[in-house]
């Protein structure tokens, strides 16, 4: 197969191939290593590093572009081994097989339990037990693997023996492949790590030197006396000519090693350990070599340097968890104490801030309770503190601006928590820790108070000067509007006289003139006229007392509907068709109500475009305890950012001045339904024109039924 390869993946293709040649010559020597260790004249391998090293080859090669030649050395350098060891055709390529696909199982294995491993493409060395056993797992898996293809070929080709050699391959290579693997990722990641820092050979060796020098001499005295204490103990054992069983004093050092030194250290001492109890077996010392039966010796033999290194990493990697645990604890710890200095610091800002307010900020749960209120809270409602009790009981001290007593019910908080956002609420607090009477404007809203519940939010500010003041000028404007009524209607009246008078004079250029003048005079007088009435209205809608009743509104919109359209402006336009839905009955003022439609009922046949008849629609829904009723026209709707202001004192919006108006209508509208409780608001219309729509709150009894129109009345407003 050819290499098809640009220039810019040479370099690659090269650094491959030459890995690929440095783990041949290791498998190689791994091979021969295992050969030497034959038993006497047997086929017997007393080790197999060549599983070992073959793992880590195809690890590290496994994303080569030329892996398919790694995939070739190895299996090509067993068969031609096994043939030079005499063994068949058939025979050398059954190992062949055996031997790749063990490879390949332990790679695909370690990519997929150990992804952040190195060897399975991360570059962690074993972490935690948790890694030895998926180790051990895949280390099993693959070994079986090889196993089953190695006795499967062997049992084609008529030899039955295998059974016994394959259960020595599977522990030998399972015991060679957790060694070796553990002791390269140990390795890998020192590199990896060393790789991903940049440095240099040279820069390492002046690190490790530099890490060297600051190690306490005690420490490094402890690594000597470790390493003499395990040579003795070998030595002790092994040396041994009358085969004493004494194997268990190795465990000794093993425990040292893997409880008090680093895991990369337990995992070289696994491998220095094998090859010292193998090389001492091998020469025929020690407690295994007395071990007649060599099947029962080498699986003995590798068994016990299994259980060595398995305990030795089991010890190293349950200390290396735990410590890690405990550093992840102590980092918690510290990122939740800064988190808790941080929140109280936090908490003492807010404090602050709230204290220093101005405005009254109260806080109060469902129960009553209140959670904060602040000093100004409790100077606006002169209470010395604010309590269950206190919020129970200032509700009795509280009006509304017209007198009303503020019920219950009506509290800011207790609106809020019923979900009912409360704007801009005027009451008046009356008790004996405040000298004079107190407007307050309050708002409130509901926060959620972190247990699944809510809180109301009250914030609410004194507005007595600025009401006053306000009170003041609309009674002003109310006693000088009233008064301007008279004088105004004599005026009209005197002109009208002027004008029958001229009429009946002789006609010439002057009479004209003057008619004309008187004419003007009228119609001035007339706007004149206007607007002193909506500055009145104004006035009483703004302090009348509300005299509040269950209401038929369907009637009342009838009548209303029923004037407009004796009085539509343009009757050439043809008349106003209007249509009634199902009207709901209301509860509120029957005189501020009628003000209210007839104003919106009139600006929705008045805002029409010239020649086009009105066309309206009104309808109600229930809206909680509230009625919401829009009056939808066809007309000329409003321009976009005009929604919130027109309904602003005197306010007109632009392109309206050819329409007869003082801009004070929907001011006076929203006074009224804000003293009702409600809402109002405007919107486009789908389709072209506005909608209207406002809330009042429902008939606390059946008015007659939900009203429609009856169908005649209907028919008679088209
Ligand atoms: P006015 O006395 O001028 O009618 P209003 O307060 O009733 O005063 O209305 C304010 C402005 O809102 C009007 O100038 C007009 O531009 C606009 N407006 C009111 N009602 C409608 C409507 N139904 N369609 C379009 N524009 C409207």
């Amino acid at each position: 197969m050819a290499v098809v390869s640009t220039p810019a993946e040479r370099p690659a293709i090269r650094a491959a191939l030459g890995r690929t040649a440095a783990f041949s010559a290791i498998y190689a020597a791994a091979v021969v290593a295992g050969r030497l260790a034959l038993l006497d004249l047997t086929t017997l391998g007393l080790i197999g590093p060549a599983a070992g090293v073959g793992a880590i080859w195809f690890c590290v090669q496994r994303r080569a572009p030329t892996f398919w030649v790694d995939m070739l050395a190895l299996s090509g350098f067993q068969y031609f081994l096994n043939l030079t060891m005499g063994a068949s055709i058939n025979e050398a390529v059954v190992v062949a097989a055996a031997n790749l696909s063990q490879a390949l199982v332990i790679v695909a294995l370690m990519a997929r339990w150990l992804p952040h491993a190195w060897g399975g493409g991360g570059r962690d060395p074993l972490r935690r037990p948790r890694d030895l056993w998926l180790l051990v797992a895949a280390a099993v898996a693959s070994a079986t693997v090889g196993a089953v293809v190695r006795s499967t070929g062997a049992w084609l080709l008529g030899d039955d023996s295998e059974v016994v050699g394959a259960g020595i391959w599977l522990t030998r290579n399972v015991v060679s492949i957790v060694i070796i693997v553990a002791f390269a990722m140990s390795v890998g990641n020192l590199i990896a790590v060393q790789h991903a820092r940049r440095a240099t050979v040279a820069g390492w060796l002046r690190g490790l030197a530099a890490e060297l020098a600051a190690t306490p001499g005690w420490r490094i005295a402890e690594h000597v006396a470790l390493v003499a204490a395990a040579i003795a103990s070998y030595v002790l054992v092994f040396a041994n000519r009358d085969g004493l069983p004494l194997l268990f004093l190795l465990f000794g050092p093993t425990i040292w090693v893997a409880v008090r030194l680093s895991t990369a250290f337990v995992t070289f001492h696994n491998l220095v350990v094998t090859t010292i109890v193998v090389l001492f077996t091998l020469n025929g010392s020690g407690p295994l070599a007395a071990i007649e039966d060599h099947a029962s010796r080498v699986v003995v033999t590798q068994l016990f340097v299994g259980m060595i290194a398995v305990v030795g990493l089991v010890l190293a990697l349950s200390r290396d968890e735990r410590a890690a645990l405990a550093d992840e604890l102590v980092r918690d710890k510290g990122a939740l104490a800064s988190q808790t200095a941080d929140t109280s610091r936090h908490a003492e800002l807010m404090r602050a801030v709230i204290d220093s307010m101005a405005d009254g900020l109260a806080v109060v749960a469902d129960d009553g309770r209140v959670i904060l209120g602040n000093p100004a809270a409790r100077r606006l409602l002169g209470q010395p503190r604010l309590d269950q009790a206190t919020v129970a009981n200032i509700h009795s001290g509280l009006t509304h601006p017209d007198g009303r007593p503020v019920d219950k019910h009506e509290m800011p908080h207790m609106r809020a928590l019923a979900g009912e956002p409360v704007q801009a609420m005027d009451v008046v607090v009356r008790n004996p820790g405040i000298p004079h009477d107190r407007v307050l404007r309050a708002n409130a809203t509901t926060v959620a108070n972190g247990e699944g519940g809510r809180v109301a939010v009250v914030l609410f500010h004194e507005v007595t000067a600025e009401r006053r003041h306000r009170d003041e000028l609309a009674n002003f404007a109310g006693v000088v509007a009233h008064d301007l009524l008279n004088p105004l209607g004599a005026m009209v009246a005197w002109a009208d006289d002027a004008d029958t008078v001229l009429a009946a004079a002789p006609p010439g250029e002057a009479v004209a003139e003057a008619r004309r003048s008187l004419a003007q005079m009228q119609r001035v007088a007339g706007r004149m006229h206007l607007l002193i009435n909506d500055l009145l209205t104004y006035t009483t809608a703004r302090d009348a007392t509300l005299r509040p009743a269950d209401m038929d509104l369907a009637a009342m919109i009838r009548d209303v509907v029923t004037a407009r359209t004796d009085i539509a402006p343009d009757q050439a336009a043809g008349a106003p068709r209007i249509t009634v839905g199902t009207i709901l009955p209301v509860h509120g003022d029957p005189i501020l109500v009628r003000q209210l439609l007839d104003n919106l009922i009139g600006n929705a046949i008045k805002y029409t475009a010239p020649g086009a008849p009105a066309r309206l629609t009104v309808s109600s829904t229930v809206d909680g305890p509230l009625v919401r009723v829009a009056i939808a026209d066809r007309g000329l709707g409003i321009r976009p950012g005009q929604h919130a202001a027109i309904f602003e004192n005197f306010y007109r919006a632009p392109g309206t001045d050819d329409y007869s108006g003082t801009g004070l209508g929907l001011a006076i509208c929203k006074r009224i339904v804000e003293r009702h409780g409600g809402t109002i608001t405007a919107a486009d219309n789908p389709g072209g024109g506005a909608v209207f729509a406002f809330t009042l709150p429902g008939a606390a009894g059946p008015v007659g039924a939900p009203q429609r129109a009856p169908r005649d009345a209907a028919r008679a407003l088209r």
